[in-house]
């Protein structure tokens, strides 16, 4: 089959980006092309203009201030994983990213192009949404920025509009007595989009839970947080969430209730419900543990 005629753009500025976009009659963002290019190729979406963001140093930038990280949404995956920043400050995000398909993948497809595409089962969400991140989104008109949670509206559909360049990332920098964690199952040790993940963030003062949020992925049409579960755990010590109570396994079951999977060629609905179970238990006392280190 032969790919259906466009024309290719590559501006050096989001300025330039966004221009071609705001004039062009039926024109898409493109940045590493790991999910694009591959619908392109098979007839499934036809664009006028391909507008590529891999020449725009501002969309690489990784920054911070006393608030927030600010990491550019065209950094690729491996531009997470090896950041020292990252790795320092949001570490679970770095874990997130380093998981995600082969080392070919990492180092062509980027945050903004993993959230853009709006998939359940993208790795990069459940810990941005946990960390409470808020997407920057630019056109040529001007920019606004939106929690992550309601940025992803449902599988494959997300609040970006015609011509929007998400443009940054933005993390509000985690307490000291923090901790966060990701966890993904998948089919296979590399290469492989998950079954099922896990994502805990999780803040303790003078050894109570002060904050928490559990969002679980590609177990619903989003990555889901799960409110009932997180209600559980606030106001209890990390005594109780670390001893053996039952207290862990009431809170992995109600994280399970919160999703509603589907059977597909990767597992049942049933075995996503019981590996939600698994990898929340081991999200949370990963996320755990790491405040204590913090502390
Ligand atoms: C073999 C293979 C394995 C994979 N494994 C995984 C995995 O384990 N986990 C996982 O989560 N994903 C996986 N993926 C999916 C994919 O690699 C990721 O979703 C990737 O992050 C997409 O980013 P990209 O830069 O390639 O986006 P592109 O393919 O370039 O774009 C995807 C969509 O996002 C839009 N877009 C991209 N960037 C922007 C932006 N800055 N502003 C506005 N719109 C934008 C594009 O217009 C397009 O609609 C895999 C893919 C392959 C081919």
């Amino acid at each position: 089959m032969y790919i259906q005629d466009f024309i290719y753009h590559k501006p050096d500025s989001i300025h330039d980006a966004s221009k071609i976009l705001e004039q062009s009659e039926n024109g898409m963002p493109l940045a590493g092309g790991t999910d694009l290019l591959v619908e392109v190729k098979k007839g499934i979406r036809k664009f006028s203009d391909l507008v590529s963001l891999s020449e725009i140093p501002e969309l690489k930038i990784i920054d911070a201030d006393t608030q927030n990280i600010y990491i550019g949404a065209g950094l690729t995956h491996n531009g997470l994983v090896y950041s020292e920043l990252i790795k320092n400050k949001i570490p679970a995000l770095s874990e997130a990213a380093s998981k995600i398909g082969s080392e070919q993948v990492r180092n062509t497809g980027t945050v903004g192009g993993n959230l853009c595409t709006g998939a359940s089962c993208a790795d990069t969400a459940p810990i941005l949404m946990a960390y409470d991140a808020q997407v920057e989104l630019t056109s040529y008109q001007g920019k606004r920025t939106i929690s992550l949670r309601k940025f992803i509206i449902s599988h494959h559909k997300t609040d970006i509009k015609k011509n929007e360049i998400m443009t940054r990332i933005i993390i509000p920098k985690q307490k000291k007595s923090s901790g966060a964690s990701f966890v993904k199952f998948g089919l296979r040790e590399a290469s492989s989009i998950s079954v099922a993940s896990s994502a805990v963030m999780i803040e303790f003062v003078s050894g109570v839970c002060k904050n928490v949020s559990i969002v679980i992925g590609a177990c619903a049409p989003t990555p889901v947080i799960s409110e009932n579960a997180n209600n559980l755990i606030l106001g209890k010590t990390i005594d109780e969430l670390t001893g053996n109570t039952g207290l862990i396994e009431s809170i992995v079951a109600i994280a399970s209730n919160d999703t509603i999977p589907i059977d597909d060629i990767r597992g049942s609905a049933d075995y996503r419900r019981q590996l939600v179970k698994v990898l929340t238990k081991q999200a949370l006392a990963l996320a755990i543990e790491r405040t204590k280190i913090l502390n």
